[in-house]
């Protein structure tokens, strides 16, 4: 590769030179110049230093069958040559997005059966924004199109996905949201629980929140709801058990859709191949994207259900909607053999029987009696921990956030990639992952608690 012939200085000056990066400021990025990462194998990744880091994060949430993956490169080099592309409009076709979508299909839900293909979580909730609504058009109810969604939550990051999402900051940049969406409260019980509330009552209200929006819109104003089963990127928030199945009976109750945002618990994070089977619901529409492909091609997939797919194929009309790479076919080609992967090795029921319940007593028994550890909570492969200055009060550190990025930074200097989001520290690792992983990750990340605790104490 021709970086080869550049120094890290000399890349880090281009790369702030010409390459503008998502989520980033600029004005930060170019003092301190950016990580480049060449090259990863299995569940580590390598700087250009020779660093080699533990990827706590699987990338970004998606790496989930690890790096290096030979089956994945020759699926994409097959379909590459036999056909690199065409397109799935005009009543066209190509195999492999065919393929693919009936063994989604299989993995999903029961009632769950149609496949709409895109290439980023964010397109995939476009398209489910964009569905939903034509839905209650065809029947009939073209005023029923209000959409009720979390503060906090992350539904991705075009218009669509950030009027979806409930994320302030990206609100205001937004200069106008999609009209008609509203958000309610999210289901936290670490900071919003009240003083004696159970976590099964605390999973209950928080669900009335739900009811409440839809009653004061009137019910014939509301076309969804949509939650990420466990909110990611706004925090690795675990709704108590009673949330959801709660929330589907409120759904139920007012014929209001329900939408899932799997693109992070789906495929195998959360034990089951999705979290709607780990909480036991069943939702409309999916929208999946990330570990589709484990992140080596860009593919998303919004499952649609049965109620809205009959009304799409028997009222008929065109649905004004898709992309050019709608059912790419290299995608699809590596999402097959991706799902190969996970079911030849087991990783889904690793997750359930075995790498989850055992990353959630490591957390429990050698993270959370740490001084700067105000809670630690996981649900299958996907954990947070909360950085405090007192753990009796809750009491957070000023500089919303700064505590975290200190561990953060320890965290990487001592080979151990995650992140922090807030004053919360996230854990999304590959579910290639073993009990000794766990263990070497949890070693490291008490040693950048540690020092961290020193830092912060200074
Ligand atoms: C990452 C993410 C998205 C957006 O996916 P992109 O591929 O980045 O567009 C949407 N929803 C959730 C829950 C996500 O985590």
């Amino acid at each position: 590769m021709t970086y080869q012939n550049y120094s890290l200085k000399q890349l880090q000056q281009v790369d702030a030179a010409h390459h503008l990066h998502p989520f980033t400021d600029h004005k930060e990025l170019r003092e301190a110049g950016s990580r480049i990462i060449t090259r990863a194998e299995g569940p580590y990744i390598f700087d250009s230093e020779g660093n080699e880091i533990l990827d706590a994060m699987a990338g970004l949430w998606c790496v989930n069958v690890g790096y290096g993956r030979e089956e994945l490169a020759r699926a994409a080099y097959h379909q590459m040559k036999e056909l690199p592309y065409y397109n799935s409009f005009f009543k066209c076709s190509t195999p492999t997005p065919v393929l693919l979508a009936k063994r989604l299909a299989e993995l999903a839900p029961p009632s769950v059966n149609q496949v709409f293909f895109g290439s980023s979580g964010s397109e995939a909730n476009d398209t489910a924004l964009r569905l939903v609504r034509h839905f209650w058009a065809l029947e009939g109810k073209p005023q029923k199109n209000r959409i009720i969604s979390r503060k906090n939550a992350y539904h991705g990051s075009t218009v669509a996905g950030t009027s979806l999402g409930g994320m302030e900051p990206m609100h205001q940049q937004l200069g106008g949201a999609v009209p008609n969406i509203v958000h309610v409260m999210m289901p936290y019980a670490y900071e919003l629980a009240l003083p004696g509330e159970s976590d099964h009552e605390f999973g209950l209200r928080a669900a009335k929140a739900v009811e409440d929006a839809i009653l004061e819109a009137g019910p014939e104003n509301v076309a969804a709801f949509i939650g990420e089963p466990i909110m990611g990127a706004g925090g690795v928030k675990i709704p108590p058990m009673s949330y959801w199945p709660e929330i589907e009976r409120i759904c139920r109750k007012y014929d209001v859709l329900l939408m899932l945002d799997e693109v992070i618990t789906g495929y195998g994070r959360t034990g089951e191949w999705f979290a709607a089977q780990s909480f036991g619901i069943t939702p409309d529409t999916i929208t999946t994207a990330k570990a589709l492909t484990s992140g080596y091609q860009p593919l998303s997939a919004l499952l649609v259900g049965d109620r809205i797919a009959t009304t799409l194929t028997e009222k008929g009309g065109e649905f004004y909607h898709g992309y050019t790479y709608s059912g790419h076919p290299v995608a699809c080609a590596v999402a097959l053999a991706n799902l190969d992967i996970i079911e030849k090795e087991g990783l889904v029921e690793r997750v359930k029987n075995d790498t989850g319940p055992y990353f959630a007593q490591a957390l429990r028994e050698r993270i959370a009696d740490h001084p700067l550890v105000g809670e630690v909570r996981s649900f299958g492969l996907m954990g947070a921990i909360e950085i405090v200055r007192d753990k009796a009060t809750k009491e957070r550190f000023e500089g919303d956030g700064r505590a975290a990025v200190v561990v953060r930074d320890h965290a990487i200097a001592n080979g151990l990639m995650l992140r922090a989001t807030g004053d919360t520290m996230i854990l999304s690792p590959p579910l290639i992952w073993t009990r000794e992983t766990i263990d070497l990750a949890c070693e490291r990340i008490g040693k950048a608690l540690d020092l961290a605790h020193k830092d912060l104490f200074a």
